[in-house]
């Protein structure tokens, strides 16, 4: 697509404000990869992952990918101010857009608040969190299957698993709150057949589409 059009389409996009930004929220393991990937095309959004751009700056052996890795590999999360700055970096290299899935962003209040910040920036805001909720045990498992196909450090034991659930409790659950309080929160059951799921999320997203005009 020209740029030209690409510049239209946006300009269209916020005057009638009818991008569509949405965060998929949950725990490690509860499909918010796999779930953006299957919708992303559906609704014409730019899908960003911030935990794939550190695998990618991780293999590419870049300074930021070198500093991730050891978080990472723990299972902690990215100092903040890290996170933000190459989100940031995302966020503006695919604008214009009709609208972001943002997945594994934010992780934090401080990421969420810096986002508000960020969007606001171009006149965007956030205009749903949508959780996955998922019990503890099928994480685990899911994680640890995972594991076995991409080799990914994180996937590899029960104690690492632990901690990156610890790290949602402490840090990112929180924003559970933070998004309700605006009245943009809304969970579904992710649990079941992955097509079953899908659904799910496009009902709650038509149904949202529908109600806004
Ligand atoms: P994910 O692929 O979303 O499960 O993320 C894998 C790992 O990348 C996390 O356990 C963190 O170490 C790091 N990461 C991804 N997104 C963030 C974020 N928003 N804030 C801090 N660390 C992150």
């Amino acid at each position: 697509m020209s740029i030209l059009i690409k510049l239209y389409n946006w300009y269209i996009c916020v005057i009638k404000n009818n991008m569509l930004n949405l965060i998929l929220f949950g725990k490690p393991g509860s499909g918010k990869g796999t779930q953006a990937s299957l919708i992303k095309n559906k609704y014409n959004l730019v899908h960003i992952s911030t935990g794939d751009v550190f695998r990618k700056n991780m293999s590419n052996k870049t300074d930021l990918g070198m500093l991730a890795k050891g978080y990472m590999e723990k299972g902690e999360l990215v100092p903040d101010e890290v996170t933000v700055n190459m989100l940031k970096e995302e966020l503006e290299d695919h604008l214009p857009c009709e609208g972001f899935i943002f997945d594994g962003f934010p992780r934090t209040t401080y990421q969420a608040e810096k986002l508000d910040v960020l969007l606001s920036k171009y006149s965007l805001n956030i205009h749903l969190t949508v959780a996955l909720d998922v019990d503890n045990g099928t994480l685990i498992e899911r994680l640890l299957n995972r594991g076995k196909s991409s080799g990914r450090a994180d996937d590899q034991s029960e104690d690492k698993i632990n901690i990156r659930l610890q790290e949602y409790d402490k840090k990112t659950k929180p924003l559970i709150e933070f998004y309700t309080k605006q009245n943009k929160y809304k969970s579904i059951n992710g649990m079941g057949d992955l097509d079953d799921i899908t659904t799910r999320i496009v009902n709650l997203l038509d149904n949202y589409l529908n109600d806004r005009g």
